[in-house]
């Protein structure tokens, strides 16, 4: 018999009639759908893995649907992050009949530090096993995908939930995102998000949901996935330097990668560096991005930090931002094949 067939919460009104009596229509603003199909609910819950006597931090909450059937399963601690209040008496109330501690947390889960928010008992080393701390969430698309490049940062430099250690999330994403999240080199699929999300994490996609299961109904379907960070990332270099790089050589996807490479430097040194960076990297400059696996992208950001240790400026080069590429100051190649002052 699981755990969520023997916990049983007090008698508690339904979701659905919770959301009937505080008139929590969803608010678009918000893009707020609700899922109300038990069987998924517990799914989610159950894709987290075993949550029993674990600390399980829910984001978005909205009534408490998912976070009834976090409940159910016997975890230490829960705590919810939710930024509308309308669901305080909702989840207030879910709070009293609770057989174990939840606290409400109201605020904005994208400015949130989850450094201190952990019992120091649970902390792990990062080599070790996974702590006994999970992250869960059914977030409106527009926050999961900016909320999970955040969280990679945090975890490639171990800081808010992952100073616990290697802390899992399981949330959920827009189908389409969740597939990109996997995605295996050579597939349509594959993209910027594929390689940062698989650098730092070990990632499953799930299940997915139909969007009819959601109130109201959104115009997609939506991918539960769960990603365990990885003991050792596949580069193991400063994050900003990784995403500068992913994006720059994804941002001509279909091309030869010489060609995203090129934007890394400034218009007058672009084509003999880019041809410098990937003999050093030892790639063929007609790979098309979706063809690099990540450790290749690990050799081209090795290859760009060493052009960068000669000239730093070229790291704050930004091909988005400059308006006149002639202005960049000190654009002279020192080689021999090339003369020229540009
Ligand atoms: N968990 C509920 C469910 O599955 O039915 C509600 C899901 S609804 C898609 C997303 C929830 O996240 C809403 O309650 C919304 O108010 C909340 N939310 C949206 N943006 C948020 C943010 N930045 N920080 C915290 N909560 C947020």
């Amino acid at each position: 018999m699981s755990v969520s067939q023997i916990i049983r919460l007090p008698p508690l009104p339904s979701i659905r009639d919770l959301i009937k009596l505080y008139k929590l229509r969803a608010m678009k603003e918000l893009s707020q759908n609700f899922l109300m199909e038990p069987r998924l609910i517990s799914r989610i819950v159950r894709s987290a893995g075993s949550i029993k006597d674990c600390e399980v931090c829910e984001v978005g909450p909205g009534p408490g649907n998912i976070t009834r059937s976090i409940i159910q399963n016997m975890p230490s601690r829960v705590l919810i992050i939710e930024k509308d209040k309308r669901f305080t008496p909702s989840l207030e109330l879910l709070a009293e009949s609770s057989p174990v501690p939840l606290e409400l947390i109201f605020g904005d889960v994208m400015n949130f530090n989850l450094e201190q928010m952990f019992n120091e008992d649970n902390k792990m080393e990062w080599e070790d096993k996974c702590p006994q701390i999970h992250l869960i969430g059914n977030l409106p698309f527009n926050v999961s995908t900016p909320l999970i490049i955040r969280w990679l940062k945090a975890i490639s430099e171990r800081k808010s939930a992952w100073r616990y250690g290697r802390v899992r999330m399981t949330l959920t994403f827009q189908k389409e995102v969740a597939e990109r999240m996997v995605a295996p080199i050579m597939t349509k699929e594959r993209s910027r998000l594929s390689v940062m999300c698989q650098n730092w994490c070990r990632v499953e996609h799930k299940f997915n949901i139909p969007g009819r299961a959601f109130i109201p109904k959104p115009n997609v379907d939506v991918g539960v996935v769960r990603l365990t960070p990885l003991k050792k990332p596949i580069i193991n270099l400063p994050f900003d330097i990784i995403e500068k790089v992913i994006r720059s050589v994804f941002s001509y996807r279909q091309k030869h990668c010489i060609r995203g490479v090129e934007t890394l430097f400034p218009k007058p040194v672009r084509e003999q560096l880019a041809s410098e960076l990937l003999i050093a990297a030892a790639i063929e400059p007609s790979t098309r991005p979706f063809q690099l696996t990540v450790s290749e992208f690990g050799r081209i950001c090795e290859a760009y930090m060493s052009i960068c240790k000669e000239k730093p400026d070229y790291m704050k080069y930004n091909y988005r931002e400059q308006k006149s590429d002639e202005n960049w100051p000190d654009v002279k190649i020192n080689n021999s094949d090339s003369s020229e002052n540009i």
